[in-house]
């Protein structure tokens, strides 16, 4: 009858109700974890502190990402941390390995180049699989389709510092694309034509790149030379669509055919950071400073009153920023 009708719905909505008070607002967003079975240790280590620090709080759900299956072992123990949900994922076959059209021998030859330049990873194909797959396909994993924020977390980092805010929201609210910790120099026997590739880029495809970008943090004459400077992208808080974009999947597929991913190494660091600053505002890159972070050999720690704030568990004079090695300067700058 109409009358039961009428109170049936005042009750639902009076749920409805409740239910936006009591559950606060939150970003489409998942951490994102890539790693091997055997990586199970640092992986437990690191989000402990996540939950610890952060996610118990805030609630968001985690991604895992393997080019193998995941053991029962690992989906067991990370999930016992986890105070949300997690999902499992194998990565297709062809976002990881060694594409076809790569010259094995100019590969073989790129590799030993650099070994014998005492490169780290110099002579490693995974290593270079995972700068790829880091650099252009991650984003496109079918478990993170659904997705519009991820944080990236590594085996082995630490945490330092309490969040009382999040930080996706604050992404999707100030419409940030890109958020760092760390920004540093390249080892640049790495990336030898890295530079040269993306002056190319961005002379044919000069309609991607947008006027009032953060070139500055990558150039201090104009774009002619490469500093080297990139963010540390073993932390990383971004927006999934800006890698989704035709603007930064038109620059990833040009630097996919140049192979340099295989006949150098190049790193998903500086490809994402070349990618940020070159296609992005300054406006829409973000320094987290609040965010204590390590992963070794650096770390950045937030000194005094954020410091205090966070109830941080490292040393201020461990803080990288402003040692002469930081291009967290050179971010500055692209703001002036
Ligand atoms: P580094 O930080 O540059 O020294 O490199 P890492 O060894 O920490 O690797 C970066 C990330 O990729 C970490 O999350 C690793 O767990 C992951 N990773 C590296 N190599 C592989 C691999 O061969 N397979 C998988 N599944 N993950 C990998
Ligand atoms: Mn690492």
């Amino acid at each position: 009858c109409p009358e039961s009708h009428v109170i049936i719905d005042l009750d639902s909505s009076h749920a409805a109700l409740t239910k936006n008070v009591t559950q606060p607002r939150k970003a489409n967003a998942a951490f994102v974890i890539l790693a091997r079975n055997q990586d199970l240790s640092g992986v437990l280590d690191s989000i402990q502190q996540n939950e610890d620090r952060f996610n118990k709080k805030f609630g968001y759900p985690y991604v895992f990402l393997n080019d193998e299956p995941f053991e029962p072992d690992f989906i067991k123990y990370t999930s016992e941390v986890i105070s949300t949900t997690a999902e499992y994922g194998v990565i297709p076959h062809d976002h990881w390995h060694q594409p076809k059209w790569i010259n094995e021998d100019r590969a073989t030859a790129g590799r030993q180049k650099l070994e014998a330049q005492d490169v780290m990873y110099a002579e490693s194909v995974p290593y270079r699989n995972m700068c790829r797959f880091n650099s252009g396909f991650f984003f496109r994993h079918e478990l993170l389709k659904k997705y519009d924020y991820y944080w990236r977390i590594e085996p082995d980092i630490k945490f330092f510092c309490d969040l009382d805010f999040d930080p996706f929201l604050f992404m999707q609210d100030n419409k940030k694309v890109y958020a760092f910790t760390i920004a540093l120099h390249e080892y640049v026997e790495t990336i030898e034509t890295l530079w040269n590739t993306t002056k190319e880029f961005i002379q044919k495809y000069p309609q991607h790149i947008p006027k009032g970008n953060a070139l500055r943090f990558l150039s201090e004459d104009g774009g002619a030379t490469y500093n080297g400077c990139h963010f540390w992208s073993n932390f990383e808080i971004a927006d999934l669509n800006f890698w989704r974009s035709p603007a930064y999947m038109a620059y990833f597929e040009y630097l996919d055919q140049a192979g340099g991913f295989y006949y150098e190494r190049w790193g998903d660091a500086p490809v994402h950071s070349i990618g940020a600053a070159l296609l992005a505002r300054p406006d829409q890159i973000h320094f987290f400073n609040e965010i204590g972070y390590r992963h070794s050999p650096w770390t950045h720690c937030p000194p005094g009153e954020t410091h205090k704030k966070g109830k941080c568990s490292c040393d201020p004079k461990d803080n990288f920023d402003r040692i002469d090695w930081s291009c967290l300067k050179d971010f500055e700058a692209s703001f002036a």
